[in-house]
């Protein structure tokens, strides 16, 4: 930090910072061009570690006293690129292949200004007017996508007043939120004296339609989202059922029927089944199909969490992969994973437009019935813009663009699947569906010891396994040139013992077959010399 240059608060100072400089030789577009300077120089550069230790980071952000003297922006903006910007994660290098924020187009850059310049409030017409009717049909573009509906359905219902095709939000948590939301409500509508769960309470519901307690059924892949949605909409988290999976990750149907069938037989009646098309840890898409025909059984509500995996309908080649989708009563898609839009994208989707009726909600200085707000169907209040965000990449990317891109995702994964299944020291845990896969480095002799280990031997290996797939995992995070997540599954080929594996999500268009080839060589390497292998595994292959 430079030696402090004091502002002073003054009536016109603060007037000025309100008030948008037009001279292209102003200081604001010289700071503009500093940053986007910056920020070029930051985005290109390819490392994915993070060296500073967070402790060390922590102590730029100790005080909590209010600045009480105001600073100048181009000494705030210096201030931040060497506390903030020099230690931010590079979630746009091509060798950060660890999780699904990654590169965004650079279009965005001057178009979120713009938006953000705006500032318009999607939560009314009012602080909205042309926003409204372009999220509303960016909303119509995605329900088409998904559903299929014809050119009659959106001309009836795109901009309908009284509903809503979906509901954009800041991510897939509210998504899911808000699509169980409608679920419950649906269920526990109004009947007779009682006048619906949102009037009354769960409490009252329950006794009025005599359920012992409500359950959602979800793969044991399903993501936290739902949990908390559970929580929140007054399920509990215990009644949030987790079934188990298969070799290939995909929830186990005859365990789901099963399992639906017991509850029931107890009195508590199954509110939603959630299917999953790419799961978190390992992409894999549940048998939709077949999932949809449960729900059917069962008489209850059919939702698809799509978060990641939904993207895959702009591809011609793969959307077969998410067939059964267009059978869920609500789906959610994220354009903030594989729409390459920036975070606080999430988009659920209602199959019937009439859905969101159960979860309306008027206010009289806004939201009055009748009005076209799009605050009287959503869970979030103000929101900003971001449906332009996605309107942008829509045509600027276009259908065929995105599928360019989702096709490339899925070829390299297969291709780094193969070479990873190739090398007598990896292995590959799951296979990709999409474009995501796991991972571990297992020595060639460690294998061999394992194929005649006795149990106890095992056990111990594993453990010793999953201690350096860790500790490899963070080292490379923090000194390496490439970055991969780590997370736990329990793998046949383990005894479905819990085994830390590193995951790979290819997202990142600019991440090369070489690059690929290098992490490999990387990871080699940071094995040797690892703390944990020399302590346990040296053994083995001396
Ligand atoms: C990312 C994700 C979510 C949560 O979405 P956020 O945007 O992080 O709130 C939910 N479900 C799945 C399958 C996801 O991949």
């Amino acid at each position: 930090m430079g030696p402090k240059r004091c502002a002073v608060a003054s009536e016109e100072s603060l007037m000025r910072i309100f008030t948008v400089p037009e001279a292209p030789g102003s200081t604001l577009s010289k700071i503009e061009q500093e940053i986007s300077h910056n920020l070029a120089g930051f985005l290109n550069e390819n490392i994915a570690a993070v060296e500073k230790p967070l402790h060390e980071i922590e102590k730029d952000f100790q005080s909590a006293a209010i600045p009480e003297e105001p600073t100048f922006v181009s000494d705030y903006a210096q201030d931040i690129m060497e506390q903030l910007v020099a230690h931010s994660v590079h979630t746009a290098s091509p060798s950060f292949i660890g999780h699904m924020t990654s590169a965004l187009p650079h279009f965005l850059l001057p178009l979120s200004k713009l938006m953000v310049g705006l500032n318009q409030n999607l939560v009314k017409i009012e602080t909205s007017k042309a926003f409204t009717p372009l999220e509303r049909q960016v909303l119509g573009m995605m329900h088409h996508l998904t559903y299929g509906q014809g050119e009659e359905f959106y001309q009836q219902w795109m901009h309908s007043a009284k509903n809503a095709l979906g509901a954009f939000c800041s991510g897939g948590t509210i998504a899911n939120i808000t699509a169980l939301w409608i679920a419950r409500n649906r269920l526990l509508k109004p009947d007779g004296d009682f006048k619906g769960i949102s009037s009354q309470g769960m409490f009252a519901a329950m006794m009025h339609y005599g359920y012992k307690g409500l359950a959602v059924l979800v793969s044991e892949r399903g993501h936290y989202s739902l949990g908390k949605a559970a929580d929140v909409l007054g399920i509990g988290r215990e009644n949030f059922i987790a079934v188990c999976t298969n070799y290939d990750n995909k929830v186990d149907m005859v365990a789901m029927r099963e399992k639906a069938r017991e509850l029931e037989a107890q009195g508590i009646k199954v509110m939603a089944i959630v299917g999953v098309a790419g799961t978190t840890e390992t992409g894999s898409i549940d048998p939709l199909n077949e999932m949809a025909e449960l729900c059917k059984e069962l008489n209850c509500h059919f939702h698809v969490d799509a978060a990641w995996g939904g993207a895959t309908l702009l591809s011609n080649t793969y959307r077969h992969l998410l067939s059964g989708i267009e059978k869920a009563d609500s789906v959610t898609i994220d354009a903030h994973k594989q729409m390459y839009v920036p975070m606080g994208a999430g988009i659920v989707l209602f199959k019937d437009p009439t859905a969101t009726d159960v979860i309306e909600h008027h206010a009289e200085y806004i939201l009055r019935k009748g009005s076209k707000d799009l605050g009287s169907h959503t869970l979030e209040g103000s929101r900003p813009g971001m449906a332009m965000l996605v309107h942008a990449c829509l045509q600027v990317i276009g259908r065929k663009g995105y599928e360019m891109l989702i096709d490339h995702s899925i070829e390299k994964a297969h291709y780094f699947a193969n070479l990873i299944s190739e090398q007598d020291d990896f292995e590959l845990i799951s296979q990709p569906e999409l474009c995501l896969l796991t991972y571990r480095y297992v020595p060639k002799e460690v294998k061999a010891v394992l194929q005649a280990a006795d149990e106890q031997e095992k056990l111990d290996i594993y453990a010793a396994l999953n201690r350096l797939t860790a500790s490899m995992q963070k080292r490379q995070r923090e000194t390496g040139r490439s970055f991969v997540s780590r997370t736990r599954l329990t793998p046949p080929q383990y005894s479905n013992q819990p085994t830390v594996v590193f995951r790979v999500v290819l997202a990142n268009p600019l991440t090369s077959y070489q690059m690929l080839a290098d992490i490999l060589e990387e990871q080699r390497d940071m094995a040797k010399d690892d703390p944990i292998f020399k302590k346990y595994l040296s053994k083995y292959t001396a």
